[in-house]
C-alpha cells in the first residue's frame, strides 16, 4: 500500500506549525519532510529538525541534480523539498506531509497529481496580520512583505481540494487528520 502524499500550504502566519505539531502529538506515525532552506535559523531551530540550513551554493547543487521535489524562492530565500525522502514514505506506506509555500505546492501537485493539496486559511486577513506581529520572529519590513505574499497566496485558495479555516487549532488538526489517511 503506498502513503498518502498531503501538502499544506497557507500564508506565513497563519499557524501551519502549530497544527501540524498538534496532528503529530496525535499520530505520531505521520511523517513530516524536512525543506532544505539558505534562510539562517531562528533562534531554538536545529539543523536537521525545523530545516536543513543550507548555504546557496549547496542549494544551486541539489537543484540541479534533480534531487528537489520541488523548490522556490519565498521572501528572498530558497526553500525546497528533498525528493527521495518523499518516494521513499511513500513506497513504506506511510502517510508523508509537506509544509510549503504556493508556488511549491503548484510543483507538487504537476509532478505528483495524486498529491492531496489543503490551504490552511485565517479566519480574516487582520488576524492573520496580527499572528505574524505577535508571533515576534519577523520585524517592520519583513511582516509586510509576507502580508504581501500573504493576499498573493489567500487569492489561490480555490486551487486547493480542501480548504481550512484556522480558527481554533485543535480544531484545524482534527480537519487535516481526517484528509491524511492516518488509520488508527
Ligand atoms: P519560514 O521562513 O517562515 O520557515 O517559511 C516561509 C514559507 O516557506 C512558509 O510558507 C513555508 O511553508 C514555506 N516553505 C517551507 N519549506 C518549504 C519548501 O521546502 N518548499 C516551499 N516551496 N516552501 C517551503
Amino acid at each position: 500500500m503506498s502513503g498518502r502524499l498531503t501538502v499544506l500550504s497557507g500564508p506565513s502566519g497563519v499557524g501551519k506549525g502549530s497544527v501540524i505539531a498538534a496532528v503529530r502529538r496525535r499520530y505520531p506515525q505521520v511523517w513530516l519532510s524536512v525543506s532544505v532552506t539558505t534562510r539562517a535559523p531562528r533562534p531554538g531551530e536545529t539543523d536537521g529538525v525545523e530545516y536543513h540550513f543550507v548555504d546557496q551554493s549547496r542549494y544551486d547543487e541539489l537543484v540541479a541534480a534533480g534531487e528537489l521535489l520541488e523548490h522556490a524562492t519565498y521572501a528572498g530565500h530558497c526553500y525546497g523539498t528533498p525528493l527521495q525522502p518523499v518516494l521513499d514514505k511513500i513506497a513504506a506506506g506511510v502517510p508523508a506531509l509537506l509544509e510549503i509555500e504556493l508556488q511549491g505546492a503548484r510543483q507538487v501537485k504537476a509532478a505528483m497529481p495524486e498529491a492531496h493539496l489543503v490551504f490552511l486559511s485565517p479566519p480574516t486577513f487582520e488576524e492573520l496580520a496580527r499572528r505574524l506581529t505577535d508571533r515576534g520572529t519577523e520585524h517592520g519590513v519583513r511582516v509586510r512583505a509576507r502580508l504581501d505574499l500573504a493576499r498573493i497566496e489567500l487569492a489561490a485558495e480555490d486551487e486547493f481540494e480542501a480548504v481550512i479555516i484556522n480558527e481554533d487549532v485543535e480544531q484545524a488538526a482534527d480537519a487535516l487528520v481526517a484528509l491524511l489517511g492516518v488509520q488508527g
